[in-house]
């Protein structure tokens, strides 16, 4: 483990080809790495440029509301009885989560390269969300495009995607969801690559993507490990984070990886079972292909085709996972583990009931396994855990499926 963590001192992810080791990379057509290409060039021209580590400074301080802060959960603590969880608060943002933090790097990168427009799929509306508040407030316009299915299940974030001025483009093929939203959103993004950027939603995606999203959701870690040693004197025992494509659990582990001393676990979602379909815990079970133009750990089936995937948090089912994971999974640095549909449904009421903070669905995974390492750390012991949203969003689903297990 130290010699991994000597290694990781001494590597700097990722490499010029876009490698985290043997993952991530580019495998997509030649006419989309010309525009790659431009991407890359852009970003690695920007990215230590003070005007513009100035201007994103401002905009994550005075529109985002950064520094989140770290909260010391004394309720949930007590009642485990066991080692203290403290939680950084992405849900406390502007826009409810961490990928407004991305967004807006996105969104500044786009308009310095000259775009007019950023485009981008979205599932469940999340991504979406937070892109178009970032696009309307660099001044670009913004086209989501979302699967029929998708638009009807998830009507609320659809129409706060149109109040801020988003277009929403239907997606009627195939099954109508987030892959056909991906194909076509790739397809309109290679008709006019001059005046418009895709905007990735997480450490996914060919290179530059996984190391630009992490740079820009590095701030997590590095406000997270201020804060902590500021409160604690101390770092973190453990670290905890949800992992979906992987963009929070990659800020705040960013900020914890060369500490020898800190323990950091990724929580993947093990859905309703293990069977194929019945989850989405790529790292857990998968193993190393080539999905969406990068490689990584995978669910795939014999003939390399993405197997289905569910979570009840819809963050978090995706089957593959950002390729900076899968080289942190190799080399014994990150503890990959699951929880369940359940057991995230419990620790959502369980924080709610104990200190007044309705997590996100995707984020009480994460204080669902930070409760169980609670009870085996035992007292005198810290967990630190990525709280990556809030759950208003989630409460319709929630109390019409579970409502009744928890009086209401
Ligand atoms: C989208 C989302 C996630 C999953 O995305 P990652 O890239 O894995 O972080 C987790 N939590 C919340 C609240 C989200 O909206």
């Amino acid at each position: 483990m130290t010699d991994n963590i000597k290694n990781l001192e001494t590597m700097s992810l990722p490499d010029k080809d876009g490698r985290f080791g043997q993952y991530g990379g580019s495998y997509v057509p030649e006419q989309l790495q010309a525009v790659l290409d431009e991407i890359t060039q852009s970003y690695e021209a920007i990215k230590d440029d003070p005007v513009f580590l100035k201007e994103l400074a401002d905009l994550n301080k005075h529109f985002t509301g950064r520094p989140s802060p770290v909260f010391h959960c004394k309720n949930l603590s007590g009642k485990i009885g066991g080692a203290d969880i403290y939680l950084k608060r992405e849900d406390l943002n502007h826009t409810g989560a961490h990928k407004i933090n991305h967004c807006l790097g996105e969104a500044l990168l786009a308009k310095r390269m000259g775009k007019t427009k950023l485009i981008a799929e979205t599932g469940a509306g999340q991504h979406g969300v937070a892109l178009a508040t970032a696009a309307t407030l660099v001044g670009l316009a913004c086209d989501i495009y979302m699967g029929e299915v998708d638009i009807k299940k998830e009507y609320p974030n659809v129409v706060r995607m149109k109040i801020l001025g988003a277009k929403v483009v239907p997606v009627g093929r195939g099954t109508k969801t987030l892959k056909d939203a991906v194909d076509a959103a790739f397809e309109a993004y290679l008709e006019d690559p001059v005046n418009q950027l895709y905007a990735i939603g997480s450490v996914v995606g060919p290179h530059p993507f996984p190391g630009m999203v992490r740079d820009f959701q590095k701030v997590v870690g590095i406000e997270a490990r201020e804060q902590f040693l500021e409160m604690t004197g101390k770092l973190p025992d453990n670290v905890v984070a949800c992992v979906g494509g992987g963009s929070n659990a990659m800020g705040i582990f960013s900020g914890f990886l060369t500490d020898p001393e800190v323990a950091i676990y990724g929580v993947e979602p093990s859905g309703r079972g293990l069977k194929p379909g019945d989850h989405a815990a790529t790292l857990t079970l998968g193993k190393p292909g080539v999905l969406h133009g990068f490689s990584s750990y995978l669910l795939q089936d014999d003939a390399g085709e993405p197997l289905p995937v569910y979570s009840i948090a819809s963050g978090l089912d995706y089957p593959g996972v950002g390729p900076q994971h899968s080289l942190l999974k190799d080399l014994g640095r990150v503890s990959y583990v699951t929880a369940s549909d359940d057991e995230a449904i419990q620790a959502f009421f369980e924080l709610s009931r104990t200190d007044g903070i309705i997590p996100a669905i995707e984020s009480a995974h994460a204080v669902a396994y930070a409760v169980k390492l609670a009870k085996e750390a035992g007292e005198g012991k810290t967990v630190l855990v990525n709280l990556s949203g809030r759950g208003d969003k989630d409460i319709d689903f929630v109390i019409e499926n579970c409502g009744k297990d928890y009086g209401i």
